[in-house]
């Protein structure tokens, strides 16, 4: 067969602009040098280097052998939506089980974004949040939130960007890239706001909320009347290393978790059944797992902040997930530009802060072997050192 890639193909306009994250851009890069021999240390991706647990994947046998191979419901599987619902306090009607805690902000999305419709969120954020935004239609509104306020939103800024169009507040705790959480108290603050604008809802995307090495507050216990109108994003990708299991879920009020399931229903059918058995054995199995993965995941947390300073890259200590966010270094400010800097001169991979709306940071993701880590490190202070 020969497919000749010169057909006049066109691309829809609602796809302006949005690429391959810059992110999978970078580990595929570094994957194909390291694919012609270059040694190369990559810190670029949002995994868990742990295993699966094993109790998690023998039951996804046993789920399939016993032929839980069939489509599932559209919203999840019944015993998984019931674990997730009787876990948060809620119905199962409150519960959507996705392909990923991607697909259910991207359900949500799709499921009530009309074109002009806003979306308010923060800088840094997470890569795909704009793309997804823009994507169903709708306008993020991203507010910059440098490491000064902590890379947080504050309530005066939060005032502000809402307008008539707003449809979400957007919130992600612990944060990817910078590791920041929410206190119960700047909840409140933003909490407040809302109240005052009933027409704004919240999501609250909590997939790290696992890995906080200070207490964590989820968005509705900090802010209960909100309930009604807030979407917790979830899922077992983080915290039980299973990413490629590709499950998470929203727990909302029952008319949007209807509609997520409508737009679901088109897209995918719902969540692979074999990975929802997998994932219901995560969620009811020993938890021991968690302490023990948050433990080492905050050593390397303070190993990596450490070298990094002392290498000269000015960074913070964050309270959450396993991402830093330190500053590039003052010879070199421009943040992809050191990041190629670093891949071809060092064979260290890492993410420019531009692919999380903020110039002039990097992230580094400490979810690696302490090994790698250290050579990473390593490699890092002499490449800075003769900048
Ligand atoms: N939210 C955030 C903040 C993330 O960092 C990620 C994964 N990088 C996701 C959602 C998506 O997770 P999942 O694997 O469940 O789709």
């Amino acid at each position: 067969m020969n497919i000749s890639g010169d057909t006049g193909f066109r691309r829809a306009g609602r796809f302006d602009g949005i690429e391959l994250s810059e992110i999978v851009q970078i580990s595929e890069r570094a994957a194909q040098l390291r694919a012609a021999g270059a040694d190369i240390v990559a810190l670029s991706t949002g995994e868990p280097d742990f295993p699966t647990p094993n109790h998690v994947i023998e039951t996804a046998h046993q789920a399939a052998l016993a032929g839980q191979t069939r489509y599932p419901a559209t919203a999840g599987t019944p015993a998984l939506r019931e674990a997730i619902a009787t876990e948060a306090g809620v119905e199962p009607a409150n519960v959507i089980v996705s392909t990923g805690a991607k697909q259910v902000l991207a359900g949500a999305f799709l499921a009530t974004l009309d074109p002009g419709d806003e979306v308010i969120t923060t800088a840094p954020f997470w890569t795909s949040y704009a793309d997804m935004v823009r994507l169903a239609g709708g306008v993020p509104v991203v507010l910059n939130c440098p490491g000064e306020q902590g890379f947080k939103i504050t309530s005066a800024q939060l005032e502000a960007a809402i307008t008539p169009s707003t449809r979400w507040l957007l919130l992600n705790t612990p944060s990817n890239p910078t590791g920041a959480i929410y206190s119960q108290a700047e909840l409140h603050a933003l909490g407040a706001v809302l109240e005052r604008h009933p027409h704004v809802w919240v999501i609250s995307d909590e997939i790290y909320q696992h890995l906080a090495y200070v207490p964590f507050t989820p968005f509705v216990q900090a802010v209960p009347a909100l309930a009604d109108r807030t979407l917790i994003v979830n899922g077992v990708s983080k915290a039980y290393s299973m990413t490629g299991w590709r499950i998470g879920w929203g727990i909302g009020p029952a008319p949007l978790i209807k509609a997520m399931v409508a737009v679901q229903g088109q897209i995918t059918s719902g969540a692979c059944s074999i990975a929802q058995a997998a994932a219901l054995a995560a969620l009811t199995g020993p938890q021991d797992l968690l302490a023990e993965r948050r433990a080492e995941m905050r050593s390397r947390r303070d190993l990596v902040v450490a070298g990094l300073n002392a290498a000269g890259l000015e960074c913070a200590l964050p309270d959450g997930a396993f991402y830093v966010f330190p500053k590039t270094p003052a010879r070199m400010p421009v943040d992809h530009e050191f990041c190629h800097y670093l891949l071809d001169k060092a064979g260290v991979a890492l993410v420019p802060g531009r692919a999380f709306g903020m110039s002039g940071h990097l992230r580094l993701s400490f979810a690696y072997a302490r090994q790698s880590l250290e050579e990473g490190l390593a490699r890092i202070a002499r490449a800075v050192a003769v900048l």
